[in-house]
């Protein structure tokens, strides 16, 4: 199967990232897509004060996940050495699935700095990647390298930190929050 790999720190999930999800694998550009909680990221760390625990926001994930066809949750990563750097974790899962096919899928804001993503050039080389679009990000597609294709997705105007800001404030902005996930939080007293 050909298996989407789309990671980030889902702190918290929002229906930005569930509804990009559900859109890569209707259009049928992967078989199933998995999105893969990171227990870090390396570029972020540091930035991030407000970081919920990994079980919270796994467990965050697959609330807003369930039901949605071919998407699901995975922790790969959280049984990787840290930091958990996307090239590696590429070869892990092929050493751990040789049957399958896997496409990484990142947003043209990654995409942008994906020059500093650690070993890019190898990533570039080895697989092939998705990159669909997002609000104020231009890209010169007349440049790119013949493994990335650029995909055509709704955009969703919102981010975890938006989120993480108004929970602060005893807003839930639940246009954007998976009412199961805004229950979380709740009960959890998360990003408080
Ligand atoms: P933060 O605001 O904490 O930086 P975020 O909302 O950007 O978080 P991440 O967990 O960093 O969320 O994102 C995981 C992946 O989802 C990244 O590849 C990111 O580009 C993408 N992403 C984030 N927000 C959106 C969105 N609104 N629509 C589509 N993709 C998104």
């Amino acid at each position: 199967m050909r298996i989407g790999i789309y990671g980030g720190s889902f702190n918290p999930i929002h229906r930005g990232h569930t509804q990009l999800a559900a859109s890569i694998v209707e259009q049928g550009l992967v078989d199933e897509l998995w999105l893969l909680v990171s227990p870090l990221n390396p570029l972020k760390s540091g930035e991030v004060s407000d970081i919920a625990e990994y079980e919270h926001r796994l467990k965050m994930a697959e609330l807003a996940t369930e039901g949605i066809q071919g998407v699901k949750v995975s922790d790969f990563e959280r049984h990787l050495p840290l930091p958990s750097y996307t090239v590696k974790t590429l070869a892990a899962l092929r050493e751990a699935y040789p049957e399958h096919e896997f496409v990484l899928v990142i947003g043209a804001d990654n995409w942008e700095r994906f020059p500093r993503w650690y070993r890019a050039d190898e990533i570039i080389e080895k697989y092939r990647i998705l990159v669909y679009r997002r609000p104020g990000c231009e890209m010169d597609e007349t440049v790119l390298p013949s493994s990335v294709q650029v995909v055509e997705t709704p955009l969703y105007d919102v981010s975890s930190t938006e989120i993480r800001a108004s929970v602060k404030k005893g807003r839930m902005m639940r246009r954007w929050l998976d009412s199961r996930v805004a229950r979380y939080i709740k009960e959890k007293g998360l990003y408080l």
